[in-house]
């Protein structure tokens, strides 16, 4: 299983405010590290580190991913908080990192990321018209041509891996980037930064605009199709068609209700994914859920999802 390390607590706070983004609107729209306040600092990751390892088995744990509630690298102490992590948790587990890549023309963020076993990179358009519509970015970042460059960068820097995630959508206001040329263009870009992974994903938890559609999972697959042409079967992800994850061993006694609102504040989830990320039975979920919607903990949203209220 991922152990989620939140780089962005408190009020969503990104460099893109992407149209179809699961935690909502963002509120805190900034282009640079330096704006960023209240940041999560490298002693309050390992103290979190520290009280998760006492509830469960490190055993279970395959990957470390930094992410949070916005762009994980606007934290200043991206690079220290990786450092200390990776020496609190020991050699041999991948440390991975999913980024807008807003912030990787800056040469003291590249060389913080390019120590990561995994970047997964966000590239949701191919041209710039494209790239306004969906990722909505802060006024100061860069065009797309520059991110695009500063990938390609980091990518010769990078001694671990680079996937590239892109989120196929369509949209009820006419533009979309999973046909047409803005895909055509977004196909060359991914092809140009020759990633070791392609995430084909699809917008399909809630929380974004209400005028984003999900693409169908034949859609995906005939997306997929496409990236086949020029990379390996094994190097395409495909949502709903690959399955990725593992199971967590909780130790005995343990009261599992914060664990839940803990994931429900990271992302919304539905109890199948509960289930899935948490490797706890369906009914035991299901009363934990019921509790918390009684508490007025969490609430319900569209498509079985519930989140923190
Ligand atoms: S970059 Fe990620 S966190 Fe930021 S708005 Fe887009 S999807 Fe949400």
């Amino acid at each position: 299983m991922s152990l989620g390390v939140d780089l962005i607590t408190g009020a969503k706070t990104c460099s893109f405010n992407c149209i179809y983004c699961q935690l909502g609107r963002t509120a805190n729209l900034i282009s640079r590290p330096e704006d960023l306040r209240g940041y999560v600092r490298a002693k309050d990751v390992i103290e979190d580190l520290k009280s998760y390892l006492e509830k469960m088995d490190l055993g279970c744990v395959d990957v470390v991913t930094f992410s949070g509630n916005g762009e994980p690298t606007l934290n200043p102490e991206l690079g220290l908080i990786l450092i200390e992590a990776k020496r609190f948790l020991g050699r041999g587990i991948p440390f991975v990192l999913l980024t807008n890549s807003s912030m990787l023309k800056r040469n003291d963020v590249r060389r913080a990321v390019s120590k990561f076993d995994i970047v997964c990179v966000k590239l949701d358009a191919g041209d710039e018209k494209t790239f306004r519509l969906i990722n909505r970015p802060a006024k100061d970042v860069s065009d797309l041509e520059t991110i695009v460059d500063s990938i390609k960068k980091l990518k010769k820097e990078l001694s671990g891996k680079l996937m590239v995630q892109s989120m196929f959508l369509s949209t009820t206001l006419g533009f979309a980037n999973c046909r047409g040329f803005a895909f055509e263009r977004l196909l060359e870009r991914i092809l140009s930064l020759d990633p070791d992974v392609i995430q084909v994903d699809t917008p399909f938890r809630p929380g974004g605009e209400e005028f984003v559609r999900h693409l169908s999972i034949k859609e995906l697959k005939e997306i997929g199709e496409r990236f086949y042409e020029y990379f390996p079967r094994d190097k395409v992800w495909i949502f709903g068609v690959h399955e990725r994850g593992g199971y967590v061993r909780w130790k005995k006694g343990i009261d599992l209700g914060p664990i839940v609102i803990d994931l429900l504040r990271r992302r919304p989830c539905r109890i199948e994914d509960m289930v899935n990320v948490l490797g706890v039975g369906y009914e035991e979920i299901s009363r934990m859920v019921r509790e918390l919607l009684a508490k007025g903990v969490i609430e319900r949203m569209g498509r079985g999802y519930y989140r923190i209220k």
